[in-house]
């Protein structure tokens, strides 16, 4: 059955994502700045609120949920929340992204939780690159993570590598080598220009076709019409069929007239694109009407209604949007 969440064009909404912190061990330099702000606490969703917003979404034919963040593992309670929200009825998968930090003692409690699939970002394997680009994370803490997940019992696990120029393009062969050899997916993405970094994104941004013809010099791809739900498009390996190579392109192949998904940022925002600052403060309605949802509800469809067609970011990467990506639930 469709869901009964539906925008102005007629696109059906059934993939929520929510943010459920927006703090981070790390601070990756193409999604925060050095110096972070985060929020204070009365501002954030607390459990309760996370997950009635999951069960009115879920009610309402949301059939996907992913949790991300911010780093979701920091968050207190997480395991607690991916429990009662695996079990929603009408949900079909509960998944996560996460950079891994926290997968060696984690992964475990989180698959027997519910979670079904998880994306671990990784973007080299090269201690002094992955410390640089992370800005304070450690590499063999995150492989040993990966190690875990991968014995946790998950239904797949995704690699998510964003792509740069001077950073770990000349290491894209290596990544895919990586995965295969685990049985691992991965997927590379383009660089969105979301937040002010100190930087002009133009100049690292490597495009999904560049990283694609890298590959193709070393394995046979072979096209695949596959969907995960997201707006990925994969090849297959033809030597490793168990994995999957994706490419995010926001920039070069525009995904948006597919887009089933909302955002729900840790503060209760509901975000409509990740390329446009409209959103619903669900937050206010949430707290000022505690017995009934019957507003949340009202102001989601008024909401979706005004969803947009689509994002505008460019290449040369200018910000048009001044969240970060980890206040936005990436
Ligand atoms: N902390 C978790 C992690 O890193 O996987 C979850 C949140 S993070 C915001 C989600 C994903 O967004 C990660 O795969 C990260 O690489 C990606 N990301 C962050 N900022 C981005 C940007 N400006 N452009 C493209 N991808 C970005
Ligand atoms: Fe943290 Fe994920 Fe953002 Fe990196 S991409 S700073 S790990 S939220």
């Amino acid at each position: 059955m469709e869901s009964s969440l539906q925008d102005g064009f007629g696109r059906h909404i059934d993939y929520l994502r929510m943010s459920v912190t927006d703090r981070c061990d790390f601070r990756c330099v193409y999604c925060m700045a050095e110096d972070m702000t985060f929020l204070p606490r009365q501002q954030v969703l607390g459990l309760e609120e996370l997950y009635r917003l999951a069960a009115l979404f879920v009610r309402n034919g949301v059939k996907k949920i992913r949790l991300t963040g911010g780093e979701p593992l920091v968050r207190k309670g997480i395991i607690g929340l991916c429990e009662q929200i695996a079990v929603l009825p009408g949900l079909r998968e509960l998944v996560m992204t996460t950079n891994g930090s926290q997968l060696s003692k984690m992964a475990q409690p989180l698959a027997n939780a519910g979670v079904k699939r998880l994306n671990i970002s990784l973007d080299s394997l090269r201690v002094e690159r992955f410390r640089a680009i992370t800005r304070t994370g450690e590499l063999t803490q995150v492989l040993s993570g990966i190690n875990a997940a991968s014995t946790a019992g998950f239904e797949r696990i995704k690699l998510n590598t964003v792509v740069m120029q001077g950073r770990n393009a000349d290491e894209v062969v290596e990544l895919v080598d990586y995965a295969v050899n685990r049985g691992l997916d991965i997927s590379f993405i383009e660089e969105m220009p979301l937040g002010e970094v100190g930087r002009s994104r133009g100049e690292s941004f490597c495009s999904s076709d560049w990283v694609r013809e890298q590959i193709a010099e070393r394995y046979s791809l072979v096209d695949s019409a596959e969907q995960s739900g997201g707006p990925a498009r994969y090849v297959r390996l033809k030597d490793f069929p168990d994995s999957r190579i994706g490419f995010i392109s926001p920039h070069s192949h525009n995904f948006c007239s597919t887009c089933n998904r909302v955002r729900l940022t840790v503060e209760g925002r509901l975000l409509l694109c990740l390329g446009h600052e409209n959103s619903i403060d669900l937050r206010a309605l949430l707290r000022r009407y505690p017995e009934t949802d019957t507003p949340l509800l009202n102001a989601i469809n008024a909401g979706l209604a005004s969803k947009p067609l689509r994002h505008e970011f460019s290449v040369g990467g200018e910000v048009q949007v001044l969240r970060f990506m980890n206040a936005s639930g990436g």
